[in-house]
């Protein structure tokens, strides 16, 4: 059985075959570290973190590389408008350094809580300005760029096949073209560097063969993926909204420079939207992990609302769907827990799980081969051993997992003796009003065959 992914450059679902030997090499495309990431980011990256893992399930050795945008990304995409960094720093009066490190460690944070695995390398483009700038010379000198009175530009024009990636209609986007492109000489043409503006200092700008400047967004991502993969890798990843611009372009800069298309499958996560239509950074309101936390959520339960939908998917966020969420998992965990020791995994049930997530990562599939796992009657032993082994892919951390002992105020513990008398009385209007002080003091009650159990509840 091999592994079958969707590569988005080809539009179809291939066999994965690593290009050289047997290791796997992936790009992530990183955060712009202007602020924190909103939840909607973090599926982008639980999804590259399960590739990640299936890959190393199925034996590959993986390089993992994600890069930190701290440097080019502008407000907007056309390559117009203020740095994202720089604009973050004067609104919280740092320095565009320390918002970069500030919102980088954040990020960081996020992904350990989420039990992704950390990539074997960070790459920050403040750190590999040199490299960017030489392969902005390769491109200057085979002809694919000019200036302008604002930067350097790639001209989308003199490359035959560009916006395969998206399926562009170049012709068409030019013809119909409304927007002012200044001195761009067509719509697609994209910023290799940029000139800093007399009449506004920048914080981060380097001297350059051209003016005193900055990188544009794109070349950052294909000289370090380069650096750091080589000229043509294995898979290259990042959320839906790359396709049209930023991976286009990616792909452009390596034809020119590498004569590559620079990675061998292109995959992209779709989006994680919730009430406000599409989730947005640069909109200010957003969810972030943190705000999961303070409701009280255990930010796994993200991760398993994440995976019960197909990566290939948008999803829409609600409350109830990560209660859901949670509460499933709560119930895995105590029963894995509950199974005592581990002794061979079934090769059955393995079977049906590799089956899912080799198939494109379906991990909605998978989830439900571990629920007929769980509800079969297989040996507990046995059940428990090939769940962890799941769990390499699943992440969920189940062999640490032990159950919180409560510390239950004595209020609580005083009005769950009254409501027992009262069930003993057969007095249900009594008994539920206790239940509802209860649960006004933040607990729930789940009653079963072996009693009554108190749960924490989460935040509304
Ligand atoms: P950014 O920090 O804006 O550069 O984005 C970091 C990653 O999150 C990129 O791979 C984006 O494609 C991805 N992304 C942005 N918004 C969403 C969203 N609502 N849902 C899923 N992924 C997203
Ligand atoms: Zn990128």
């Amino acid at each position: 059985m091999k592994i079958k992914l969707y590569d988005s450059y080809s539009r179809s679902l291939r066999e994965f075959e690593p290009i050289k030997g047997n290791r796997a090499r992936i790009y992530a495309c990183g955060p712009t570290v202007y602020d924190y990431a909103h939840i909607g980011n973090l599926r982008t990256y639980i999804f590259e973190d399960t590739l990640r893992r299936t890959l190393e399930f199925f034996g590959y050795e993986v390089t993992h590389v994600v890069n930190i945008t701290d440097v080019g990304h502008l407000t907007s995409d056309a390559d117009t408008g203020e740095d994202k960094i720089e604009q973050g720093a004067k609104k919280a009066g740092k320095t565009a350094w320390e918002i970069a490190l500030l919102y980088t460690e954040a990020f960081k944070q996020d992904l350990v809580h989420l039990n992704i695995l950390q990539p074997d390398i960070w790459c920050r483009a403040t750190d590999h300005i040199a490299e960017q700038i030489s392969a902005i010379r390769a491109i200057e000198k085979k002809g694919f760029a000019y200036i302008t009175t604002d930067g350097v530009y790639f001209d989308t024009s003199k490359l035959e096949n560009y916006g395969y990636l998206a399926r562009l209609d170049v012709a068409g986007l030019n013809a119909g073209q409304r927007v002012d492109i200044g001195e761009k000489r067509n719509t697609t043409d994209f910023a290799l560097w940029k000139f800093s503006r007399k009449d506004a200092a920048r914080q981060m700008e380097w001297d350059s063969p051209w003016a005193r400047g900055f990188p544009g967004w794109h070349i950052e991502c294909s000289a370090m993926a380069v650096k750091y993969l080589g000229e043509m890798f294995d898979i290259h990843c990042g959320g839906k909204d790359h396709i049209t611009v930023h991976h286009c372009n990616e792909i452009a800069q390596a034809q020119v420079c590498y004569g590559t298309q620079l990675a061998n499958f292109w995959l992209h996560g779709y989006f994680l939207e919730t009430d406000q239509a599409k989730m947005s950074k640069s909109d200010g309101e957003f969810l972030r992990l943190a705000s999961l936390v303070e409701r009280g959520h255990d930010p796994l339960s993200y991760r398993y609302l994440c995976l019960t939908a197909h990566y290939r998917g948008d999803l829409k966020f609600t409350w109830q769907s990560l209660n859901g969420a949670e509460t499933a998992l709560n119930r895995l965990r105590a029963a894995v827990h509950a199974w005592g020791e581990p002794d061979n995994p079934d090769d059955q049930y393995l079977q049906q799980f590799r089956h899912e997530v080799y198939n494109d990562l379906n991990t909605p599939k998978a989830l439900a081969v571990i629920w007929n796992l769980v509800k079969s009657n297989l040996a507990p032993a046995r059940k428990k051993a090939t769940i962890l082994e799941c769990d390499k892919i699943l992440g969920f951390d189940l062999a640490n997992w032990r159950p919180v002992v409560l510390e239950i105020p004595d209020t609580v513990k005083t009005l769950m003796a009254l409501r027992t008398q009262a069930r003993q009385a057969r007095n249900w209007v009594e008994a539920d009003k206790f239940r509802e002080q209860i649960a006004e003091l933040g607990y729930d009650i789940e009653d079963s065959a072996k009693g009554a159990v108190l749960r924490k509840k989460p935040l509304p």
